[in-house]
């Protein structure tokens, strides 16, 4: 039976929207915050499927990170242009400037400890090129960041870490680190205080599209909004099947504190398919994607053996030698991928606009795609 609502819950907090946001993650509220920020008498509403926001905005690893060298080069040798790869870059910096600039460094305990690119003893060849192309990308990187000085080779710091099994380490004097779970509340408050309204546990079944507006179907109520940003990034498949999207589960750990933790700083090793960091006094270690790419291309969220044993052995190998720390907690969350490395944000269907596919850098790059796209409908509407 379909649900009625009283006159006061339908004038007040259902009737007509301007623009209606589906997915209240980063890149979501961000789109909220930004078109609110752009036009403030605009109907601006967020409906999120989840208790919480469920993707990877309160699930990921809190680098606030832009680029590692062999990552780059990668990226280079597998066909995108210096162009493509610097417009991704800008993108990631810009918006984790934005980030820092809108919630504060203090809310959202930004730390810039630096980020650090490990490089196991069996990768020499890999550290030498890395480190070869060091000079490289400083000089090219610097219109964006304003500095040349961005890489170093820092391998002095493996025996201050007592790091195992690990040669080389090149450091990102740029990078850092945030508390993800103060992001995103320092978030919500701030869309709600701006007059956003948020609606949780309400999950989009179907948009229908309208010359004027369009209906939004959801499990709670139905909505009408002029436009719609589709904030939705690997969930977007249910509805664009259309979109270039490629689901991929991230699986994390977190140990119990550590006495007298010397690790400090945001560590991406063996090219970046395993990432590691202190919270506090503990480490948070994820990553292992590529143990298989098959099983973990899901928006089933769940954490498995092969994986989770995999983290173990680094840990007790590699970052904690000889040590074998209780695991405090064990969690997965969904990201988005695809063909190419840029964020798909475009006018899908005449009044529907997407800001999806951040390719596991939504930290860095979500705040500035949601101001993109917020540009793009307020232009519009
Ligand atoms: C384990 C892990 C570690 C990561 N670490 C980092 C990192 O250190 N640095 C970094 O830059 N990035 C990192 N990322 C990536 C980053 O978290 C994501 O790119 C970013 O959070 C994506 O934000 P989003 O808002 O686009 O998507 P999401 O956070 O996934 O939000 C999408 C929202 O849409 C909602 N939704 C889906 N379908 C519907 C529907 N039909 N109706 C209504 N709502 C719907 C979902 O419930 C979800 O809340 C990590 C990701 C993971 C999983």
């Amino acid at each position: 039976m379909e649900k009625s609502f009283s006159f006061w819950e339908q004038e007040r907090f259902l009737a007509r929207f301007d623009v209606l946001v589906i997915g209240g993650g980063l890149v979501g509220l961000m789109a909220a915050y930004q078109t609110k920020k752009q036009n403030s008498a605009l109907r601006v509403g967020v409906v999120e499927a989840g208790f919480l926001p469920t993707g990877a905005s309160t699930k990921n690893a809190g680098f606030a990170c832009f680029g590692s060298i062999s990552e780059l080069t990668d990226e280079l040798e597998e066909g995108s242009s210096e162009a493509e790869l610097l417009a991704v870059v800008e993108l990631r910096w810009r918006g984790l400037q934005l980030l820092r600039s809108i919630l504060g460094d203090e809310i959202i305990d930004y730390e810039p400890l630096g980020g650090f690119e490990v490089f196991k003893k069996a990768q020499s060849d890999l550290a030498q090129k890395s480190l070869d192309q060091i000079g490289h990308f400083n000089s090219l990187l610097s219109d964006i960041t304003g500095s040349s000085d961005i890489y170093r080779p820092a391998s002095e710091k493996i025996n201050d870490w007592g790091l195992g099994n690990t040669d080389v380490v090149i450091e990102n004097r740029l990078e850092g680190q945030i508390d993800t779970g103060k992001m995103m509340l320092a978030l919500i408050r701030r869309v709600q205080e701006a007059g956003v309204l948020v609606f949780t546990n309400c999950r989009v079944e179907q948009i229908e599209g309208g010359s004027a507006a369009q209906t939004v179907y959801t499990n709670q109520a139905k909505f009408s909004s002029r436009k719609i940003i589709v904030a939705t990034n690997a969930f977007s498949g249910s509805l664009f099947p259309e979109l270039n999207i490629i689901p991929g589960r991230g699986q994390v750990l977190v140990t119990e504190p550590i006495p007298n933790l010397k690790i400090r700083g945001a560590f991406h090793y063996d090219r970046g398919y395993y990432y590691f960091r202190n919270v506090g006094d503990r480490i948070l270690l994820g990553g292992g994607r590529n143990l298989d790419f098959n099983e973990e291309q899901t928006t089933e969220f769940g954490v498995t053996d092969l994986v989770q044993n995999e983290l173990e052995k680094l840990l007790t190998e590699v970052i904690l030698p000889g040590q074998k720390p209780k695991i405090d907690y064990r969690w997965s969350g969904i990201m988005a991928f695809g063909d190419e490395l840029k964020p798909i944000i475009t006018e899908v269907i005449p009044g529907v606009y997407t800001a999806v596919r951040c390719n596991g850098m939504g930290v860095a790059m979500g705040s500035q795609m949601g101001k993109l796209v917020a540009e793009l409908v307020v232009e519009s509407v």
